[in-house]
């Protein structure tokens, strides 16, 4: 039986029950995947907009079968790849921009954080009807955070007390502090009690150059692979058995060097050609460099919000999208440009940027 959408059941909810939620999902996926024009970036968008609408409402009245969570993060993860590699792991895909990973929320954690809020709300004996209710039948009197479960309770509230278990494992008796720490306006912020419960690993000084809100998004995703080092170059293609050992070479040079990350976006004399264009144009005297100098340059001396750090921060991304469409290009389209006219998109996807962009007049 469904009400308002969803199982209505007094014993454990299945993974067969969750099925029409996993098919909704499913579908909105094949029809995605029917346009091959998606980049990384729309699929990213598709994932946190449209999918987490989808699943919230179902993850917040519910504590779902954990077989029926981790197919709903599978089908998400094999929609953003769009192929067999999965290019980062999905743990780290669900972590925050500013700890290296895309902001997506994992449905098994998120619905564990939704889980939290309601164990919150009971904590708070919020003036709620079913909050009076399981004052009345379940607590009488006692605390939500050491009540014990009877045998005759519903499936729903001993789920319930499973997570209790989990967060009073996790974080002792500060429990309540931590979780008062993610309300705002008293308030209980899903996506801040998300982080707390992932476990971010360490921030990277990276974030802000990456995901620069005013940056193409699909050239964020690029320089967001490279900063990984999983774009799929040849000598990656190799280690995963794909291409044989006399196909490595770069296609952009011709000189018999080694196709790696750091070889294409800089070593190579072709990308230091256009970077020479790039930095020339920007008014800066280019030497060779290196991925880990540059991005630490970035990260240190070009962040902040003014106009001209935004131009530049742009550069960065563009060169680096531009660089590796040339390479694939090259490969599957077998086009040749030679650097300034790479260097010439580079300029055009810019000052269209700037131009078509009413919200950054002062740019202009
Ligand atoms: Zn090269």
């Amino acid at each position: 039986m469904k009400y308002l959408g969803l199982p209505l059941t007094a014993k454990r909810l299945s993974y067969t029950d969750c099925s029409s939620l996993i098919g909704k999902i499913y579908n909105q996926f094949q029809t995605w995947q029917q346009n091959k024009c998606l980049t990384y970036a729309g699929r990213l968008e598709l994932i946190k907009s449209v999918i987490l609408g989808i699943q919230t409402y179902w993850l917040s009245n519910y504590i779902l079968p954990i077989k029926a969570l981790e197919k709903i993060d599978s089908l998400c993860s094999a929609f953003l790849w769009g192929h067999k590699f999965h290019l980062v792991n999905w743990g780290s895909v669900c972590q925050g921009k500013e700890y290296g990973g895309l902001g997506i929320f994992s449905a098994k954690y998120w619905n564990y954080a939704a889980a939290t809020k309601l164990l919150w709300l009971i904590h708070l004996k919020k003036d709620l009807l079913w909050i009076k209710w399981v004052h009345g039948n379940y607590l009488q009197n006692q605390n939500v955070w050491t009540v014990q479960p009877k045998t005759n309770d519903s499936w729903m509230w001993r789920q319930l007390l499973k997570m209790r278990d989990m967060l009073v494992s996790k974080f002792g008796n500060v429990v309540t502090a931590r979780i008062a720490d993610c309300c705002s306006d008293g308030k209980l912020l899903l996506s801040a009690v998300y982080s707390v419960l992932l476990q971010p690993t360490n921030a990277v000084a990276w974030a802000k150059t990456v995901w620069d809100g005013f940056l193409y998004p699909k050239h964020s995703f690029v320089l967001w692979l490279a900063c990984h080092s999983r774009l799929l170059t040849k000598d990656r293609l190799c280690r995963m058995n794909i291409l044989s050992t006399n196909q490595l070479y770069c296609v952009l040079c011709d000189r018999h060097q080694l196709e790696t990350r750091d070889h294409i976006l800089f070593e190579c004399q072709y990308s230091g050609e256009v970077w020479n264009l790039v930095m020339s144009w920007l008014g800066y005297k280019w030497r060779s460099c290196t991925w880990d100098l540059l991005l630490h340059w970035y990260s240190q001396k070009l962040k902040g919000k003014s106009p001209m750090k935004k131009l530049k921060r742009m550069c960065l991304s563009a060169a680096v999208y531009m660089i590796w469409r040339e390479r694939n290009l090259r490969i599957f389209q077998d086009k040749k440009r030679l650097p300034a006219q790479v260097f010439r998109d580079i300029k055009l996807s810019i000052f269209c940027k700037i131009l078509n962009d009413s919200s950054h007049v002062h740019m202009k």
